[in-house]
């Protein structure tokens, strides 16, 4: 499938991986927008958060259970930090694999005005 979140899932595409279970995977975003800056993904492809059926609610909280334990990691739970899921063209999707950015590690700001 020509899909590059699920060639660095196989791992024919290298990347920095920070956390990994049999249904969830992290690694460094390769354009980093902070100073902890990570994709979060579910091993199944699914496209967008659009695509999600009632079978993927365990995967779906395993993606929120990785965000709380890599913030843990990175030593940013308590400071804070935040999650971001971009869905289809007007919320600035690109690659099309769901996935939740993490981001932390400063003072991130205001997303609405
Ligand atoms: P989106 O805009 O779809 O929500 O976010 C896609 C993210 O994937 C972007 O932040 C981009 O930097 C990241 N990205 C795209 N290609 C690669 C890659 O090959 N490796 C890694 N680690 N990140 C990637
Ligand atoms: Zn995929």
């Amino acid at each position: 499938m020509d899909c590059i979140f699920c060639k660095i899932i196989e791992g024919s595409i290298p990347s920095t991986k920070v956390y990994e279970t049999e249904t969830v995977l992290a690694f460094k975003d390769i354009q980093p927008a902070a100073p902890v800056h990570t994709l979060i993904i579910p091993k199944k492809h699914i496209p967008t958060m659009n695509d999600v059926t009632a079978e993927d609610g365990p995967v779906i909280a395993e993606l929120f259970e990785a965000a709380r334990e890599i913030a843990k990691q990175e030593g940013i739970d308590e400071a804070g930090y935040r999650l971001i899921n971009n869905v289809n063209s007007d919320g600035g999707q690109v690659v099309y694999h769901l996935h939740i950015h993490l981001l932390g590690g400063e003072k991130l700001g205001a997303l609405l005005p």
